[in-house]
């Protein structure tokens, strides 16, 4: 299979890990937007989230819940956006079911607007 984030669960690319139980995981994303920007997903290579079993949405919210207070408390963020593609006419890139999750901070200039943000020191500040 031919997908980019199978191949980071499976441990041959290198990600910035922030997150992971059995079923789900998640890092940081190479193109962040805001300041701790992370993408959260199932294991399971599944393209929506309408092809997850209820026992799976389960667990992936439930994962998202445990990053956005890692998220608030590491880095102070005063809130959050989480945020799901499904489909090339939203937006999916990767055809693996993903959510990105933004803490949001004033004056972080919003989500459309590309930074430069160093992932290494983000990584440290969350995993400290
Ligand atoms: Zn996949």
């Amino acid at each position: 299979m031919d997908c980019v984030f199978c191949e980071i669960i499976a441990g041959k690319k290198d990600c910035f890990k922030i997150y992971e139980d059995e079923n789900v995981l998640a890092f940081l994303d190479i193109n962040p937007v805001v300041e701790g920007h992370t993408l959260v997903m199932p294991k399971r290579h599944v393209e929506r989230l309408e092809d997850l079993s209820d026992e799976e949405a389960v667990f992936v919210l439930r994962a998202i819940k445990r990053v956005v207070k890692l998220l608030l408390k590491k880095l102070q963020a005063d809130g959050y956006n989480v945020v799901v593609n499904a489909g090339r006419i939203a937006g999916q890139e990767i055809l693996h079911l993903h959510f990105h999750v933004f803490p949001r901070k004033s004056g972080d200039g919003g989500l459309f607007t590309p930074k430069e943000i160093d992932l290494e020191r983000v990584y440290r500040k969350i995993m400290d």
